[in-house]
């Protein structure tokens, strides 16, 4: 039994079809073909609209989904951290529920496979029953040095879990960001991924940046605030990213987060290490996040133009209203100048997606053998996005 699917346009994951042309599945949801309208036959289900691959959310905290609207907007990271670890740890009855909901959402609105930090097993019972691909990204921290050994092995038995709960579902381990990973975890998590996938939240505020060029900045009273000792914390002179980076040395594939006060000259530093490092780099913005948290856009067209693979997240509910790709990318549009095309922004939310996830050969594009899930975009106008556009799953 097959299906047939098309749109007033069809975006394949790579471009948009200039030929009507017609999407065909089988009942699964595999791509069997896509053909010229005047050879699909009949049966054609037709859309008003824009069909793509679904979308693929390349970062997400499913598990913070129960602090939507508990977190203050527009007080900075190292504020926001703080009332993140403050509210945290309700767990309870509440955050399964609001997990449940945030993946049925995400369903419906047109998303496929994301990419997820977890800092506990919370989020499998969630996994178990959703209809998405999950890459878990079991998300280590700990800035006390003498602490690494166990903070690693801790969360190793949570990313065992997940290996043995969630088969079908792929899990790496990952540091969390420069302000709490210390030099000996950094050590020990470059041995333990070597040729793996790893993410990292990099360059989300200014004093990511004062803290290895200076051991300056609002971390320190966070440190403080929580009894951390950072006596041993040597600056490096460097920015953040051009400290930590090199810690990586052993071909991870690694999706940077944020990058909201990335430079040139750090987007330069990047290009020649990739080189030597035989690093696969993927840039991850979170558009909505930042001005939730920050107030700041990050610099997308000096990003752009750094040669990664541009991808995008929605951060989690503490930070955003939604988990919506096509909200992400209305923000996109309505922060740069010129604007930037809707395919680069509709393959950055799928194909490109998939690729920094590692699971396109299952979605991101209508090409044969894949399962890429469809989603509707609606209320366009003639092919720009307006305020009142839509997304949804069809498939
Ligand atoms: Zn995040």
């Amino acid at each position: 039994m097959y299906r047939k699917f098309t749109a007033d346009h069809i975006f394949t994951g790579y471009e948009v079809l200039k030929e009507p042309s017609v999407v065909i599945t089988d009942s699964s949801g595999t791509i069997i073909d896509l053909v010229n309208t005047i050879d699909a036959g009949d049966g054609i289900e037709k859309y008003t609209g824009i069909i793509s691959p679904g979308f693929v959310n390349a970062h997400c905290h499913l598990e913070l989904s129960h602090l939507k609207g508990r977190i203050s907007e527009k007080t900075g990271l190292v504020d926001f951290v703080q009332q993140v670890m403050g509210n945290r740890s309700i767990m309870d009855e509440q955050q399964v529920e609001a997990m449940v909901e945030a993946e049925a959402k995400m369903y419906q609105n047109g998303i496929v496979a994301v990419g997820d930090i977890c800092n506990s097993s919370n989020s499998i019972p969630a996994k178990k029953q959703s209809k998405l691909l999950w890459h878990n990204f079991i998300e280590v921290s700990g800035f006390v040095g003498e602490a690494a050994h166990k903070r690693l092995a801790e969360m190793k038995m949570v990313s065992k879990q997940f290996e043995n709960e969630l088969p079908n579902h792929t899990t790496t381990l990952s540091p969390h960001a420069p302000y709490s990973v210390s030099k000996n975890l950094f050590h020990l998590l470059n041995e333990d991924t070597a040729g793996q996938l790893i993410t990292m939240h990099n360059q989300e505020c200014a004093d990511e940046d004062m803290l290895y060029l200076r051991k300056a900045g609002g971390f320190l009273a966070l440190y403080k605030n929580f009894g951390i000792d950072i006596a041993s914390f040597e600056p490096t002179g460097k920015s953040s990213f051009q400290s930590w980076l090199p810690y990586f040395d052993q071909q991870q594939s690694i999706i940077l987060v944020h990058n909201t006060y990335t430079s040139a000259n750090d987007m330069e530093y990047l290009s020649q290490l990739s080189g030597r490092a035989k690093t696969v780099f993927s840039l991850c913005l979170c558009i909505n996040a930042n001005q939730y948290i920050e107030q700041k856009n990050p610099p997308i067209q000096m990003l752009m133009n750094s040669n990664c693979n541009m991808v995008i997240g929605t951060d989690s509910l503490a930070s955003n209203q939604q988990l919506n790709i096509l909200e992400e990318i209305k923000t996109i549009q309505l922060s740069t100048i010129p604007i930037i095309p809707l395919p680069t922004l509709l393959q950055w939310a799928t194909i490109n997606g998939a690729k920094a996830l590692q699971l396109d050969h299952l979605v991101g594009s209508f090409e044969k053998g894949k399962t890429p899930g469809i989603a509707l975009i609606e209320n366009i106008e003639q092919f720009q996005l307006t305020q009142l556009s839509t997304s949804r799953r069809i498939l």
